[in-house]
């Protein structure tokens, strides 16, 4: 399955962090990295003052299903030092499934497409790039 991961990070070296998660999800078995955007500097959306995050979106093709995917990200996210604290707090890493093919679920713990994904710009504009070949 054609599968897109969002990838941000605002705290501590945000480039080492996003590069490791990178290298980490080459790493997984079911998993092949196709194409990653450039990896843009955005302002905060929410949450308490925070500084400014790193941005960008992956494609990937997988044979996992949604959740045993959902899981391996979360993984990554928990050796990368990841705390979940409050709501739209700042973190080291954080990797979410923006779209898996063309399936839509909406259950508490996973919702693809990735809830307003289309009004943030900061998830579109590194997902526009891969779709127009950078
Ligand atoms: P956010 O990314 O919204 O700032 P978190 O990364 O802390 O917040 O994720 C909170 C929860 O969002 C996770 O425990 C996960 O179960 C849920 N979630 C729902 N849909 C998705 C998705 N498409 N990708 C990643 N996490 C998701
Ligand atoms: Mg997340």
């Amino acid at each position: 399955m054609l599968c897109y991961i969002g990838i941000g990070s605002n705290l501590g070296d945000r480039e080492k962090y996003i590069e490791n998660a990178i290298e980490k999800l080459e790493n997984i078995e079911g998993v092949e990295v196709k194409r990653v955007s450039h990896i843009h500097e955005t302002e905060p959306v929410g949450g308490p003052k925070q500084g400014k995050y790193l941005n960008g979106a992956i494609e990937i093709e997988t044979g996992l299903k949604p959740r045993e995917l959902l899981a391996k990200l979360q993984d990554i996210e928990n050796q990368l030092g990841r705390k979940r604290t409050i709501k739209n707090a700042p973190r080291t890493i954080d990797l979410d499934i923006l779209l898996y093919g063309d399936n839509n679920i909406d259950e508490p713990d996973l919702k693809i497409p990735h809830p307003n994904m289309r009004e943030r710009e900061f998830v579109m504009k590194p997902l526009k790039e891969i779709y127009e070949g950078i």
